[in-house]
């Protein structure tokens, strides 16, 4: 599928013929208030653009696979664990995320936004088991940041 040769911004961080989809399938993994836009995708290309948006309190998934990812921030300001330590980012700051690496971004009281580039093919993300977390959770400022779903106030 060819791409037209431009799309414009519509709004912030919104584009042309680019729909706002859901982050990943409900219920597949724990996220809070998190969105995908597929800004490129094309067959002669081995990677894939995307840009996520988590509003202020939400959350990506905690996960580790074996891709890679390159983060961008475009917008906002929030957090991320990666590996086994927490770093604040915001605009235009650059985010490396090894293969192999647990990772999870949050939105603190404003908007994250961030495009993320990945290989088109990929293995699936995995969620750590009660190991891991236990071993995530040895650190008390991992132990504060992480988010995996059994929070209360990740309920509703
Ligand atoms: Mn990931």
């Amino acid at each position: 599928m060819a791409e037209p040769i431009l799309r414009r911004r519509i709004g912030t961080a919104r584009w042309e013929g680019v729909d706002v989809a859901p982050y990943k399938n409900a219920g597949s993994a724990p996220f809070r208030d998190i969105t995908r836009q597929l800004l490129f995708r094309e067959d002669d290309l081995a990677c894939e653009l995307r840009y996520f948006e988590i509003g202020p309190g939400g959350h990506s998934t905690l996960e580790r696979h074996a891709h890679r990812h390159a983060v961008v921030v475009l917008r906002g300001r929030g957090r991320c664990l990666v590996g086994d330590r927490i770093h604040e980012v915001g605009e235009h700051d650059l985010v490396s995320i090894e293969p192999g690496t647990w990772h999870q971004f949050r939105a603190d009281d404003e908007v994250l936004g961030f495009l993320c580039l990945v290989n088109r093919d990929r293995d699936r993300p995995r969620l750590p088991d009660a190991a891991a977390l236990a071993g995530l959770r040895s650190d008390p400022a991992i132990a504060a940041f992480i988010r995996t779903g059994d929070e209360e106030h990740d309920n509703d």
